[in-house]
C-alpha cells in the first residue's frame, strides 16, 4: 500500500498521507510527498496543492523506529525545500496533532488551515533535542519570539485557536475541514501575489525588552536545572532573531548535533520508550477482556486514601470512602475539599469542578455500602493485623468479581490475599505521596492475582493519568526496596565525616530534587523509625540509623516538627544546617567507634548512595520482581524524582559501566563489609561479559 497518494478535485490536487497510526514521517512518507507534489506541479491543470492526512491526525512527528539508525534519503530538509519552493500554492491541512517534523512540514507550506481541535507543537526538547528541520527558525518568524520560545523550550503544544492568534495558522475551519480547505485552495489559485515563504519573514520582537532572552533563561532556570537541551533551544531561537534564515539554519544544525551527541538525548529517548513499554506484561495480551471500573470503594480517608480518591473523582468516577468513624471522615473530606479549592484558586480547575468532584464522593462507616464497588482500595495503617481484618470484611461484602487492592508500602500482599476466599482478585496498588500528584503507580502482582485483574489495573492507571509499573511481591516492592541502601549510606556518610548538607548537596547536584536527608525530613523521620522497629534489628545496619533514631527520640521528626536533620523556620521548608545535629553526629560516631575522615568527596557520596540502589535493582531484576530494567528507571523517575536526563538508575549504571560499578562495590566492601556491598550475581555476570542492563531489555 502506498503511504502517499494524489487525488484531483477540479484544479486542486490533494496530496494525501496515509501512514497509520499517526502519519509519522517515515522514509516512504518523505519520498512520497516529494513524488506526489512534483507530480502536481508538473500537471498543468493543477492550480493549488493541499497537503492532508488520512486517519486521526496530521503528521504527528518523526518515525521513532528510525531513531538511532543511519539517516535514510530523502531527508526532511529536502521535502521541505520541495514544498517551500513549489511554484503553486501549497496548503497544509491540519487536524489532530501537528507535532515536531509535522509542524515543520506545515510551516514549509505557503499556508495552513486547521480544524478547531488541532494542536501544534515542537516537543523535541522532551527527547533532549531541538527541532532539526527549521522549526527553530520558522516558528519564531511566524509566531514571534515569545510564543515560539515558549513552545520550543517547553515542548508543550498549543491549540488551533491560539495558533491562529499567534500567526502560525492562517485559517480556522468552520467545521468541514476538507471543504473549507478546498475553498481556501480555490481562492489562492486565482491570486497572483507571490507565494509567501516563512523563511523570508523577520522575527517579531515587538514590545519585548532587550533583556528578553536573559529574563527567559532566569525564569526557567529552576525547572530546567541540569538539562542540556533547553539552553540549545534558546540559542537556536536567538539565532532566528539575530541571523538571516540560511545562517540560522546552519546554527540550528550545529545545535541539533550538539544535542544528539550529548548523553541526555539518549537517556530521554530511553525514558520515552521505557514508559511506552511499562505496563506491558508478557503473556497478558492487551486485548484481554478487563473488568468494569465504574464505582470505587476506598478504605481509609487519611493522607493516602484522600489523595487516591481524588484521582478517580478527577476522572469522573464515583468513590465511596469508608472510615472507622465520622470524625475521620469529616477530616478526610475537609482535606480533599481544601485541595480542590486550592486548585480552583490557582485557576487549574473551576469552582464548578470542585462541586462536581465533591458530588461524586460519598462516605460510610458500614462495609455493606461497598457491596457494589468494582474496585476497593485499602489505605489504612501499615499494620498487617489491621489490613487482614479489613480484607476479611471486604471478602464478606464485596460483589463477585470486585478487585480488592492494598496500598501497603512494604507488607506481603500474598499474605493479605490469603485472608480472603478470592486471592485471584487481590493485588497491590502502591500509590506515592501525594497520591493526587505523583504519577507513579506500582501495580503489585501477587502470586495468585488473575491476569485480567492485573490488566484492568494497568489500564486503570492510564485512565487516571498515572504511569503504571508492574512489580512482584517483596519487602518494599521495586522503589522502596531499592531506597534502603540509599538511606543507609547517607546515614553512614555523616557518621564518617560528611555533613548532612554535603551529602544532600552531592545528590542534589547529581540531579535529585533533594538529597536523602532533606527527603527524610520532608517525609517524616518517624516513618522510617517506625518501619525499622517493626523488624528484627539485625535486618539493618547496626549504626547507619543511629543519628536518625536519636533525632526522632528528641522529637526532631523533620519538617512537621520544625527540626530533623536540619532546622526549619516557622512556615518555611528551607533546611538550615544545625550545629546541634553536628554534635549528635559526633557523639554517635564516637559511640560506634567510627573513625572520622575529612576526604569524603561529592563523587564518593554519589557512588556510595546510588550504587547500592543500583545493585538492589539488579537483584530485583534477577528475582523477577521487575520485568525489565526500564521499568525500574520509570519507577525512579516518576516516584522518586531521579533526573530523567540521566535515564533512571539502571540506564545511568550502563553509562557508568557495570564493570566500574562492580569494582566500586568491591572497593567499598573492604571498608563497609561484604554484607552490604556484595555485587548482585546478575550485575557481576553482566560486568564480566562487558554488557549493560540494556542487554536484558525486552
Ligand atoms: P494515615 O494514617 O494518614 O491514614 C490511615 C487512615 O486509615 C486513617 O484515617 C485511619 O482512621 C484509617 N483507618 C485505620 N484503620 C482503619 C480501619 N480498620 N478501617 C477504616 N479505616 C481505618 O496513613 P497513610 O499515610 O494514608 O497510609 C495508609 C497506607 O498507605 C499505609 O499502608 C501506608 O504504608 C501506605 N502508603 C503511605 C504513603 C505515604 O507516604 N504516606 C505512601 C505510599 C503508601
Amino acid at each position: 500500500m502506498p503511504v502517499v497518494m494524489i487525488e484531483r478535485q477540479d484544479e486542486t490536487a490533494i496530496v494525501w498521507i496515509d501512514n497509520p497510526p499517526v502519519n509519522a514521517l517515515s522514509q516512504a512518507v518523505r519520498a512520497g510527498i516529494i513524488d506526489k507534489v512534483n507530480e502536481a506541479l508538473a500537471d498543468g491543470e493543477v492550480k493549488a496543492i493541499l497537503l492532508a492526512c488520512k486517519g486521526r491526525t496530521f503528521i504527528a512527528g518523526a518515525d521513532i523506529t528510525e531513531f538511532g539508525k543511519p539517516p535514510l534519503s530523502p531527508g526532511l530538509h529536502e521535502v521541505l525545500g520541495v514544498l517551500e519552493n513549489a511554484t503553486k500554492p501549497v496548503i497544509a491541512v491540519l487536524h489532530g496533532t501537528a507535532f515536531g517534523g509535522g509542524l515543520e512540514t506545515a510551516m514549509a507550506c505557503h499556508y495552513r488551515i486547521a480544524d478547531a481541535g488541532a494542536k501544534v507543537g515542537q516537543p523535541e526538547v522532551k527527547l533532549g533535542l531541538i527541532p532539526g528541520a527549521g522549526g527553530t527558525q520558522r516558528l519564531p518568524r511566524l509566531a514571534g519570539a515569545k510564543v515560539a520560545l515558549d513552545m520550543i523550550v517547553s515542548g508543550n503544544p498549543i491549540g488551533a485557536k491560539a495558533a491562529v492568534d499567534a500567526g502560525i495558522i492562517d485559517k480556522l475551519s468552520g467545521g468541514d475541514l476538507m471543504a473549507d480547505a478546498l475553498e481556501f485552495a480555490r481562492e489562492l489559485a486565482n491570486q497572483d501575489k507571490p507565494l509567501p515563504k516563512v523563511r523570508d519573514g523577520q522575527v517579531d520582537m515587538n514590545g519585548l525588552p532587550k533583556t528578553f532572552f536573559a529574563d527567559y533563561r532566569a525564569g526557567i532556570a529552576r525547572k530546567t536545572r541540569g538539562y542540556f537541551a533547553p539552553e540549545r533551544n534558546i540559542q537556536a531561537v536567538e539565532a532566528a532573531v539575530d541571523l538571516p534564515f540560511d545562517k540560522g539554519m546552519k546554527r540550528e544544525r550545529e545545535l541539533f548535533i550538539e544535542c544528539m551527541e550529548n548523553r541526555q538525548s539518549a537517556a530521554l529517548q530511553h525514558v520515552f520508550f521505557a514508559e511506552r513499554l511499562a505496563g506491558k506484561v508478557p503473556g497478558i495480551p492487551r486485548e484481554m477482556e478487563t473488568r468494569p471500573l465504574d464505582k470505587i470503594g476506598m478504605i481509609g480517608a487519611g493522607t493516602m486514601g484522600g489523595g487516591i480518591s481524588m484521582n478517580f473523582l478527577n476522572a469522573g468516577i464515583p468513590v465511596t470512602i469508608l472510615e472507622m468513624n465520622d470524625e475521620a471522615l469529616d477530616k478526610g473530606f475537609a482535606l480533599i475539599r481544601r485541595n480542590y479549592e486550592i486548585s480552583a484558586k490557582k485557576g487549574r480547575i473551576s469552582d464548578a469542578d470542585v462541586e462536581t468532584r465533591m458530588g461524586l464522593l460519598s462516605r460510610t462507616t458500614d462495609y455493606a455500602d461497598l457491596a457494589d464497588a468494582d474496585l476497593i482500595i485499602e489505605a489504612v495503617f501499615e499494620n498487617m493485623e489491621v489490613k487482614k481484618e479489613v480484607f476479611r470484611k471486604l471478602d464478606a461484602v464485596a460483589k463477585p468479581g470486585a478487585i480488592l487492592a492494598t496500598n501497603t508500602s512494604y507488607l506481603n500482599v500474598d499474605e493479605i490475599a490469603a485472608e480472603t476466599g478470592r486471592p485471584e482478585d487481590v493485588l497491590g496498588l502502591h500509590f506515592f505521596s501525594p497520591a493526587n500528584v505523583m504519577r507513579l503507580l506500582e501495580i503489585v502482582r501477587a502470586e495468585k492475582t488473575a491476569p485480567e485483574v492485573l490488566l484492568t489495573c494497568i489500564k486503570m492507571a492510564k485512565m487516571i493519568g498515572k504511569v503504571g509499573v508492574v512489580a512482584g511481591v517483596c519487602h518494599g516492592f521495586i522503589g522502596n526496596r531499592m531506597l534502603e541502601g540509599y538511606g543507609r549510606e547517607a546515614g553512614l556518610l555523616v557518621l564518617e565525616g560528611a555533613t548532612p548538607a554535603e551529602v544532600d548537596k552531592a545528590l542534589f547536584d547529581f540531579g535529585m530534587p533533594m538529597g536523602p536527608l532533606a527527603m527524610g525530613d520532608m517525609a517524616g523521620l518517624d516513618i522510617g523509625h517506625m518501619l525499622r522497629s517493626a523488624f528484627p534489628a539485625d535486618r539493618f545496619h547496626p549504626h547507619a540509623y543511629n543519628v536518625g533514631n536519636r533525632l526522632v527520640e528528641m522529637d526532631r521528626k523533620g519538617q512537621k516538627t520544625g527540626a530533623g536533620w536540619y532546622k526549619y523556620e516557622e512556615g518555611s521548608r528551607a533546611p538550615i544546617p544545625d550545629p546541634a545535629v553536628d554534635k549528635i553526629i559526633l557523639e554517635e560516631a564516637e559511640k560506634a567507634g567510627i573513625a572520622r575522615r575529612s576526604d569524603i568527596t561529592a563523587e564518593e557520596i554519589v557512588q556510595r548512595c546510588l550504587y547500592p540502589l543500583i545493585n538492589e535493582g539488579a537483584l530485583i531484576l534477577e528475582e523477577g520482581i521487575s520485568l525489565r530494567p526500564g521499568d525500574i528507571d520509570i519507577v525512579y523517575i516518576y516516584g522518586y524524582g531521579f533526573p530523567p536526563y540521566r535515564g533512571g538508575p539502571m540506564h545511568y549504571a550502563d553509562r557508568v559501566g557495570l564493570e566500574n560499578i562492580r569494582d566500586a562495590l568491591l572497593k567499598f566492601s573492604e571498608r563497609g563489609g561484604t554484607r552490604w556491598w556484595k555485587p548482585a550475581p546478575l550485575l557481576e555476570r553482566l560486568a564480566n561479559e562487558g554488557k549493560g542492563f540494556a542487554s536484558l531489555a525486552g
